[in-house]
């Protein structure tokens, strides 16, 4: 390990941090253009196949940008997609992006160091960066956006330059190192060690704007929230937003172990998707897709009183036409992803005739992130780790996300050497509790169980 990588472990102050020098490379989680063809023709787009772990070139930094040491990240269903070179290679969106010329074009490598999340400590500045100085801890949002475009100013959502970091760009935080916009920056909360932290800004931010944010369902207190995989990286976040918001979270799971887990968060309804019938995709059979959703409403009416007011969606095709059958009258579907499918069959009668309205929604914008963030930082929402693996087998984890076997979120120990590391705040941690702090500890197969046998669990 370098003398810089050692100087951030030991807590060195910013000075110091800025005179170790950077080393030439580091060791990422990337995919190679080589593989892009890889899966032509298969079915078992097996992640393990493509996602390597090896040394990369350390890039250079542009004026806007800070380098990043990423203590810990999590897996994202993102690199599952950019793994599989699903819908589209990952290599399109670089090459795309790197049009733009100047620093984009660094983009376009023959190989990506995927990543949407990560905790750790600022290294070294751009000289355009105002806020930020090495020495401060970060988490990073995915939601990389250009400044300099009208509609940015708007919503950062909105801008047609917007994209996806460590997804639809390059360096990203399945890394050692990592760069990142400064307008991607936010606080790291200081009750929380590296993993947790890291775990939470992509999959919370995004379920914050689809409930909470004024472009999303603006949820009031009293509403009831349908929602989709509810044990899952979105659904777990899902689940406490509505709880805090004084709404009422109607989770679906498909197992019992997963039921336990909400009733953890605090989930009032719980409805296993056995008990509808719901197995596969059932999209092509509209009769199948009535009765699921005429058996799911059912039960809803039965243990709330009312139709959800709200759908929580990213399932896709396989329930997209039960979510719009069976949210009320003059409700609202939000929509941020397709894990079954982005091709949606829905009977449409129901949508018009009943005055519902289907939002789609994509990832936070910064002030999102940041409103996101003061209600973690609070103990308001607590992180939904569930496994901590080290980068060296990231493929593992990303193969359990691949084929649903994880709950919450995977982290992942990119420079940190052990688990629980980074907390600054011990008060406020021990003020909350290690058990409120993490309600899915231990769930997910670990290291070495890995996407192998279910036995281990990823934390004591
Ligand atoms: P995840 O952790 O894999 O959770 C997805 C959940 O979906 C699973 O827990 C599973 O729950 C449920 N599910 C899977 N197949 C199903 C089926 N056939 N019917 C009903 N439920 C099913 O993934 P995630 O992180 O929550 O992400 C979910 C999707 O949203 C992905 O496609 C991801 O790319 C997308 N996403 C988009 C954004 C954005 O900004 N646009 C951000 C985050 C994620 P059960 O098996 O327990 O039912």
């Amino acid at each position: 390990m370098g003398s810089l990588a050692e100087a951030l472990l030991d807590g060195a102050p910013g000075d110091v941090i800025e005179r170790h020098a950077l080393p030439d490379d580091y060791v990422a989680a990337h995919l190679r253009a080589e593989d892009e063809d890889i899966f032509d023709g298969g079915t078992a787009k097996d992640v393990r196949k493509s996602l390597r772990v090896g040394r990369v070139p350390m890039p250079e930094l542009a004026p806007d940008e800070v380098l990043v040491a990423v203590m810990a990240s999590a897996v994202n269903y993102n690199s599952v997609w950019s793994a599989m070179f699903e819908p589209v290679s990952t290599f399109r969106f670089l090459r795309h992006f790197a049009k733009q010329g100047g620093w984009a074009a660094r983009h376009d490598l023959p190989y990506q160091v995927v990543g949407s999340d990560g905790a750790g400590v600022i290294v070294r500045v751009g000289s355009g960066v105002r806020r930020w100085q090495p020495g401060d801890h970060v988490v990073m949002s995915p939601s990389y956006v250009d400044d300099q475009e009208p509609a940015t100013h708007a919503d950062g959502m909105l801008g047609e330059e917007q994209r996806v970091w460590g997804f639809e760009t390059n360096f990203g935080g399945l890394a050692e190192y990592s760069v990142v916009r400064a307008s991607q920056l936010v606080p790291k909360p200081a009750h929380l060690t590296w993993e947790e932290a890291a775990s939470n800004t992509l999959c919370a931010g995004t379920a914050y704007r689809m409930l909470v944010g004024d472009r999303g369902a603006r949820m009031k207190q009293g509403d009831v929230v349908l929602i989709w995989g509810a044990a899952g990286g979105l659904g777990a976040y899902a689940v406490q937003f509505v709880k805090n918001g004084g709404g009422i979270p109607v989770g679906v799971v498909s197992s019992d172990e997963k039921a336990e887990v909400l009733r953890r968060l605090g989930c009032d309804v719980v409805v296993n998707r056995a008990e509808i019938g719901l197995t596969g995709d059932p999209s092509e059979d509209p009769d199948r897709v009535l009765e699921i959703g005429r058996r799911l409403g059912g039960i809803i009416r039965q243990r709330v009183g009312r139709d959800p007011d709200i759908v929580f969606e990213h399932v896709g095709r396989a329930t997209f036409g039960i979510s719009t059958f069976v949210v009320r009258r003059g409700g609202t579907v939000v929509t941020c992803g397709s894990s079954t499918g982005y091709q949606h069959v829905f009977d449409n009668r129901y949508l018009w005739m009943r005055l519902k309205r289907v939002i789609g929604s994509h990832a936070a914008n910064l002030q999102e992130a940041w409103e996101c963030n003061r209600l973690i930082g609070a103990g308001a929402v607590m992180p939904t780790m569930s496994a901590v693996y080290p980068l060296a087998d990231v493929a593992e984890a990303c193969r359990l996300v691949q084929n649903n076997r994880h709950t919450g979120k995977v982290a992942v120990l990119c420079m940190a050497p052990e688990p629980g590391l980074g907390v600054t705040d011990t008060a406020l941690r021990a003020e909350i509790g290690e058990e409120r702090l993490n309600p899915l500890r231990g769930l997910t197969p670990g290291p070495g169980a890995g996407a192998r046998s279910p036995g281990k669990t990823g934390l004591a």
